[in-house]
């Protein structure tokens, strides 16, 4: 596998006030394209905010994150909303849906990009792909919680993404729900999408590739698979 994603040392502070917190002290890793990994460690000990670094929601204090061998740090503000537009797709634990609209144009909120008849065919296909072809037209509070996370998933792949970033995304769902989510999650890591996931599940962990775990800001273990 190709190496896709290359942080080191990278750190984040956070400060109000006189308190500072080390958010993230140092932390190292890389990543395959193509690799499913979980990120595990209690609250607070970073993850939300690594993962922020990643979806380049945040720049780091210090330390060098790559993507594809290019500092990201480098990259024009233009080139970094390109890439969050087209190539990160975001899942998060509370679904995120926009409830004014409706199954097909919550996955084309992340199409605005693509011609009419392109978005269309992909609306259509990624719908098909989550198995909610046939919801298109209702509105998130019409759908459970496993489907309305199933429409979030279809958002995030909709632009062909190469990276999703998925934070506790079965968190609020029952044991068959969360299953489904994984299936697709996998399914997608196995099509290429590097997918990194946080969750306190110790059995959807175990269904990935690696675990990183992490506590107060560092990385302090690592199972492969
Ligand atoms: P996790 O996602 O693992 O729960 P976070 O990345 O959210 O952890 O937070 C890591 C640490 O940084 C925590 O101690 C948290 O309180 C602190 N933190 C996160 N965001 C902020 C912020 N905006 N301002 C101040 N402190 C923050």
């Amino acid at each position: 596998m190709d190496q896709f994603l290359q942080v080191s040392s990278l750190s984040r502070a956070y400060r109000s006030g006189d308190v500072e917190t080390q958010a993230l002290d140092a932390v190292s890793f890389e990543v395959a394209a193509g690799e499913f990994v979980a990120l595990m460690g209690p609250s607070g000990c970073g993850k939300s905010t690594l993962l922020n670094i990643l979806g380049f929601l945040d720049p780091p204090d210090a330390g060098s994150y790559r993507l594809r061998g290019e500092e990201v740090a480098t990259l024009s503000d233009a080139r970094l909303t390109r890439l969050r537009r087209g190539h990160v797709g975001f899942v998060f634990q509370n679904f995120n849906l926009i409830d004014e609209l409706n199954v097909a144009e919550n996955v084309e909120v992340a199409l605005l990009y693509r011609s009419g008849d392109a978005r269309r065919r992909r609306i259509d296909a990624v719908l098909e792909q989550v198995g909610l072809a046939h919801r298109a037209r209702h509105r998130p509070r019409q759908l459970s919680g496993g489907q309305q996370q199933r429409v979030a998933i279809a958002r995030a792949l909709a632009p062909e993404p190469d990276l999703i970033l998925a934070d506790e995304p079965t968190g609020n769902l029952d044991t068959a729900n969360g299953a489904a989510v994984m299936e697709l999650l996998k399914g997608s890591a196995a099509a290429g999408t590097t997918v990194i996931m946080v969750t306190h599940s110790a059995l959807h962990a175990a269904a990935t590739d690696r675990t990183i775990r992490m506590l107060d800001g560092r990385i302090v273990g690592e199972t492969r698979l």
